[in-house]
């Protein structure tokens, strides 16, 4: 959900900006967006810290109100578990997220974190509960180490080391001229679609949320560093609330619970295992992709 369309002289503004006053990345995105319409109310109260996890009550929305793209979608993804949104392109599984993230307001219907319509708390709690790792992930022209601390600047070192640890990023950055002081976008540095996809793992975990939300996290890899990046996903999302958005089904088939988008509605929901039985439409996706893999391989 972040890879809006940010031209790069607008980035690095933003950035400069950002290094200022250390807002973070979401605050930055809600500033590209220019959201006015998403407000906070009056002594609006902070995002309560427990409870029955994320909540999607007959939701429906448009970006303009004469085209509506999901319809009275609902589900709900129970605290510590995993839940999978698959679809074709276009069917509306990054909508879903933009407004987990309050990007915009529903038309319709409540989403609900931990009990709370998502409306009524303030933005700040709700978009520091959730941490985002996108399809394609923007570095910055900084050192690595900042460029993984930006997940929350106030982080310690050790905590950065963790997060490189869990990510699988160690090998990488032991190879790198400088470590971890070493600059992106110098010396000719390259950081692989795979290593970046980590890097933004290693911010996520910095910022260690409670709510993951990976919106094909890992559809720009080959199935190589797919399987390395999905590996360290899987391990971080285990004990999170997570919503994983996917084209490749091979990519979520453990998840607790999948949800078949389609045009904006869900129009089947199970395991993985229920859904094969039942012979639609994502057990048709399923041999599709994978006789697509056979001949491939
Ligand atoms: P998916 O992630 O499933 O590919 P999206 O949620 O990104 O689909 O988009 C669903 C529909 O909403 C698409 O038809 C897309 O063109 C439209 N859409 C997405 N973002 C915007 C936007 N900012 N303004 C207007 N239409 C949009
Ligand atoms: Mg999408």
């Amino acid at each position: 959900m972040i890879q809006l369309f940010i031209p790069l002289n607008a980035l690095g503004f933003i950035y400069r900006e950002i290094r200022q006053s250390l807002v973070n990345v979401e605050q930055m995105f809600s500033l590209l967006k220019q959201a006015p319409r998403v407000v906070d109310q009056p002594n609006a109260p902070v995002l309560p810290d427990t409870g029955e996890g994320i909540r999607f009550h007959d939701v429906s929305f448009g970006y303009h109100p004469q085209r509506r793209i999901l319809h009275q979608v609902s589900f709900v993804v129970p605290t510590g578990q995993k839940v999978a949104v698959v679809g074709s392109s276009g069917a509306g599984k990054s909508t879903l997220g933009r407004l987990l993230f309050r990007f915009f307001d529903v038309d319709a219907g409540v989403i609900s974190v931990n009990g709370a319509d998502i409306r009524t708390v303030t933005q700040r709690s709700l978009r520091a509960a959730i941490g985002v790792v996108p399809q394609d992930t923007v570095l910055f022209n900084d050192t690595i180490y900042n460029n993984i601390a930006y997940g929350r600047p106030e982080a310690t070192e050790a905590e950065v080391h963790e997060a490189i640890r869990l990510a699988h990023l160690a090998q990488f950055i032991e190879a790198l001229p400088d470590g971890l002081q070493t600059k992106v976008g110098e010396r000719g540095l390259k950081v692989s679609g795979g290593e970046k996809q980590r890097i933004a793992l290693a911010r996520v975990l910095v910022k260690n949320p409670p709510i993951l939300l990976l919106d094909e996290a890992t559809a720009s890899l080959d199935s190589v560093s797919e399987q390395a990046v999905l590996g360290a996903l899987n391990e971080v999302a285990c004990q999170r609330t997570t919503l994983v958005i996917a084209h490749r089904l091979s990519t979520v088939r453990d998840a607790d619970q999948i949800l078949v988008l389609d045009h904006g509605r869900i129009v089947e929901q199970g395991t993985h295992e229920q859904l094969l039985a039942a012979q639609g439409v994502y057990a048709r996706l399923w041999y599709q992709q994978a006789r697509g893999n056979d001949s491939a391989e």
